[in-house]
């Protein structure tokens, strides 16, 4: 009684990873915009980190809009610079998080005058949905990445059934095995096994693990309630249309770095969701240079390179004759530091400059941006895609394989760039997405989609603004 008159209360659970707390940030902030009281969780370990990175003012001095911590039970890093190692993360989670998060959830509703009234979690944290129902909290889970790779990560069991996968002779890795097309997803016809998320080729150690993990969670998401994904109608529609036939209903909410721009005001649009701290002198430099005349280059926050790949990503640049952005995160280069020979940084600093962790959305809306060199993660996919910007994609682990097939054959805004990469390549490939035919298509295709995803976040009627409001009345009427 009486609890009509107040906000409803929605619990936001990202998985504790860069990729997933920048999507579901932007959630909390948009449903903050439209009269939600929101509980933002993160580990110890990432608050600290994102405390650090920025005016930790901000993040105490919003009215209905508050943090909390769950440990990861993961021994403390010393580096807080580092990212932490997804298999590891994954068994932290299911190892260690329902205790924690059951006793946030207890306290927030027990003597709290706004009870959470919505649990909107990250679909790695399927755990949270037993906590949920234990205390008939009803609940949403959040895929923070694209519908095609939701299609791949459930096809796992068929590829093991059938004996496609895992790939037991390493004979097959260099016979052209990977090449072989996997027919079975409708929207995704001309697939191969290469394009599919690599876990399950269970070639490094805690692949095994991964594989196991991630069909479990892709499974209890044919449970829950509602499906959001941080895509839009337009980019992916049939392959939406695959989702919704097998999983929940299911609504693209994005690209949220559009909608949280057409949505997100005030003081609430400065929380930021960096765990490294920005370096923001990189715009300055991208403002002394002409129009489309730079190649950023950004591997996001999980992928590593040997030092080997990285000399060769730099001469290639170098090469290519362009100047470039390069962000280097500090744990980018496996074993050993990210800098260079001297020959090769002095080459670099007549072309390019080297930067740490960028504004990256401001970053691929600069005007002097013409292409970006990825690893072709979700969020910068979305980011780059709805600026405008081709890419070459040089994928590393997880969607990224699929998000490059996506980009390269079903899209036309990307080229990908062999894994074994040589400079001479690089060099190529870089000249031919900057200036040739091919990238001038690209080029035309990206403008194309980022019209399409501005549409889609149009007030009042674009399919991810409708759909968004059909997500908030949820939310609302779930309220007792
Ligand atoms: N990002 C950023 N600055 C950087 C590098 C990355 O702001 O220097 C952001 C980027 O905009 C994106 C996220 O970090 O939102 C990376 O997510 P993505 O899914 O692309 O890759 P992941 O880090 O999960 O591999």
């Amino acid at each position: 009684m009486g609890s009509k008159h107040k906000k409803p209360h929605v619990l936001c659970v990202p998985a504790p990873a860069q990729g997933h707390i920048n999507p579901m940030l932007k959630l909390a902030k948009i449903l903050h915009s439209k009269g939600f009281h929101i509980t933002f969780v993160n580990t110890e370990f990432n608050h600290q980190r994102l405390v650090r990175s920025q005016d930790s003012d901000v993040l105490r001095g919003l009215p209905s809009f508050c943090f909390e911590t769950i440990p990861d039970g993961l021994p403390i890093p010393e580096n807080l610079d580092a990212s932490q190692q997804v298999a590891a993360l994954c068994k932290a989670i299911d190892e260690n998080f329902l205790g924690p998060f059951r006793s946030l959830l207890t306290k927030l509703m027990s003597g709290s005058d706004s009870p959470v009234t919505y649990v909107v979690a990250d679909v790695i944290m399927g755990f949270t949905l037993e906590a949920a129902k234990e205390m008939d909290i009803p609940e949403m889970l959040f895929w923070t990445s694209g519908a095609g790779s939701l299609l791949c990560y459930e096809q796992y069991p068929n590829l093991l059934d059938k004996g496609l996968m895992p790939i037991t002779d390493s004979s097959f890795l260099v016979n052209g095995y990977l090449d072989t097309i996997y027919d079975c997803i409708p929207s995704m016809s001309a697939i191969r096994l290469k394009d599919i998320p690599p876990y399950i080729r269970i070639t490094n150690a805690g692949d095994e693990y991964m594989v196991e993990f991630l069909c479990r969670q892709v499974e209890r998401m044919k449970t829950a309630s509602t499906i959001v994904l941080n895509t839009y109608d337009e980019l992916e529609s049939d392959i939406m249309d695959t989702v919704s036939s097998i999983f929940p209903p299911s609504y693209g909410i994005g690209p949220l770095n559009l909608l949280e721009k057409e949505i997100v005001h005030g003081s609430l649009a400065s929380i930021k969701s960096n765990l490294w701290k920005e370096d923001t002198e990189c715009l300055k430099w991208l403002d002394s240079k002409a129009p489309m005349s730079v190649i950023y280059v950004n591997f996001g926050s999980i992928a590593v390179m040997t030092p080997q790949q990285q000399v060769e990503f730099c001469w290639g640049l170098v090469k290519s004759g362009y100047s470039f952005l390069w962000i280097i995160r500090p744990d980018l280069v496996v074993g050993e530091s990210t800098m260079l020979p001297p020959d090769l940084l002095a080459e670099t600093k007549s072309k390019g400059l080297l930067a740490s962790w960028c504004p990256q959305e401001q970053v691929l809306k600069h005007r002097s941006i013409g292409g970006y060199l990825t690893h072709s993660g979700w969020n910068s996919t979305i980011e780059s895609i709805s600026s405008g910007v081709p890419m070459i994609c040089w994928p590393f682990c997880g969607d990224q394989q699929t998000n490059c097939w996506l980009c390269c054959n079903k899209w036309g805004v990307a080229m990908e760039i062999d894994n074994d990469v040589k400079s001479d390549e690089v060099a190529k490939v870089v000249i031919e997405l900057m200036n040739g035919e091919k990238g001038k298509e690209m080029r035309k295709n990206a403008i194309d989609w980022k019209n399409k995803a501005e549409e889609a976040c149009a007030f009042p009627y674009g399919s991810s603004m409708v759909n968004m409001d059909k997500l908030i009345h949820m939310l609302q009427t779930s309220t007792k």
